[in-house]
């Protein structure tokens, strides 16, 4: 039971405290700069424990992506995942997300999702190295700064990354009661166009023809396509049209959000919304979008994956159980679908991810980074 003597310890007052470090640095996802103060700090914290660095300049009004590399180890390695932006704006912290603890909860915006698990990693990492010891494997650690909006300015520095190495890590929040996420729908997003003739509401009624009207009978059908037994929801999420009470509206939009479990249910649907044929006469229906997130589904290295997961929970006598199916979709998605085997979930356990309470249980910390250190020591 050699590896069980942990010197120095795993501190979760250590691990908190380090996180409420990150925590205070409040970084939504539009805002560059401020995400870029979190990099910042991420990137001294790395370099003090030797890594190599590379910070990839961010587009878009999107904040940089922070590369870590171990300078040991040969080959493909384990990429971790983390992403350091918060769907929480600016001045949260003063307001509903005060850093506190209550009880076993620990409240801060982004803490559960997702800079507790961000920085588990960090900590996992530095445990190994303060004992003395290597992984096995070299490890990448990716910082993404737009996780929340979709990854747009990531998604192919991640894709790239994972082509290059064995596992991956994703540092997302756990779920409740020792749960890790080894599937993901995949996610898919739409906008529909409709273009209908405008018209006095009251003058020339009859010459006129509604792109609400239409886009109204379009929900229904979209809609209908929910089918929980076969793991389907769309969901009509915006909508806007019209320009006035009394006018017959010539245009209506609405943005739709489709999850899927699997590859062939999102061809399918993907196929179907993009072949979407107007319902009423004289008006035009355009779709366009497609999958935005590939489906991540629990394949045999997943399975493999994380029974070595479950053997080391069990190390410290716990018991680590996977979540049915989840329909958020994450980076995970990204490097599961490349077929590279995908842990995702292994943050802090808590609630209330994108909500006022947001809030991990202290009591997690330890086990977590536990986790966290001994699936990056003992990987190979
Ligand atoms: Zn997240």
């Amino acid at each position: 039971m050699a590896e069980l003597k942990n010197e120095p310890k795993i501190d979760p007052r250590e691990v908190l405290e380090g996180i409420v470090e990150w925590v205070t640095i409040e970084s939504p996802s539009h805002d560059a700069k401020a995400v870029n103060v979190v990099v910042d700090k991420v990137e001294g914290q790395f370099r003090d424990l030797g890594l190599k660095l590379e910070r990839i300049p961010g587009r878009d009004g999107f904040g940089d992506i922070l590369e870590c590399k171990t300078p040991w180890g040969e080959g493909k390695g384990i990429l971790v995942l983390a992403h350091l932006d918060t769907v929480h704006p600016i001045g949260m912290i003063e307001k509903d997300l005060k850093i506190r603890q209550e009880g076993d909860s620990v409240f801060g915006p982004g803490i559960y999702d997702m800079k507790a698990g961000g920085y588990i990693a960090y900590y996992a990492l530095r445990h190994l190295i303060r004992q003395g010891k290597k992984t096995k494997l070299p490890v990448t650690f990716l910082f993404i700064p737009e996780e929340e909006v979709g990854s747009p300015t990531s998604r192919s520095r991640i894709e790239a990354a994972a082509r290059g190495h064995k596992y991956c890590l994703v540092m997302e929040p756990g779920r409740d009661g020792d749960k890790v996420v080894t599937s993901r729908k995949g996610v898919g997003r739409f906008v529909m166009t409709v273009k209908g003739r405008a018209s006095h509401a009251g003058v020339r009624h009859e010459d006129g023809r509604s792109a609400i009207l239409e886009m109204a009978r379009q929900i229904v059908r979209i809609e209908g396509r929910t089918d929980y037994n076969r793991g389907i929801t769309v969901n009509v999420g915006l909508i806007n049209g019209g320009t006035g009470v009394n006018v017959i509206s010539a245009d209506c939009t609405a943005e739709i959000d489709l999850r899927v479990p699997d590859q062939k249910i999102a061809e399918e649907m993907t196929h179907w919304f993009l072949n979407l044929e107007p319902i009423g006469p004289d008006v035009e229906v355009k779709v366009e979008g497609g999958m935005n997130r590939p489906p991540y589904q629990k394949d045999a290295g997943i399975a493999q994956l994380f029974d070595k997961a479950q053997a080391i929970y069990r190390e410290i006598g716990k018991d680590l159980k996977d979540v049915p199916l989840t329909g958020g979709g994450s980076d995970g998605n990204f490097t599961a679908a490349l077929g590279i085997p995908t842990l995702d979930g292994l943050g802090a356990d808590g609630k209330g991810a994108h909500a006022a309470y947001e809030q991990i249980y202290y009591s997690s910390l330890m086990p977590r980074t536990y986790l966290c250190a001994r699936l990056l020591e003992t990987l190979e």
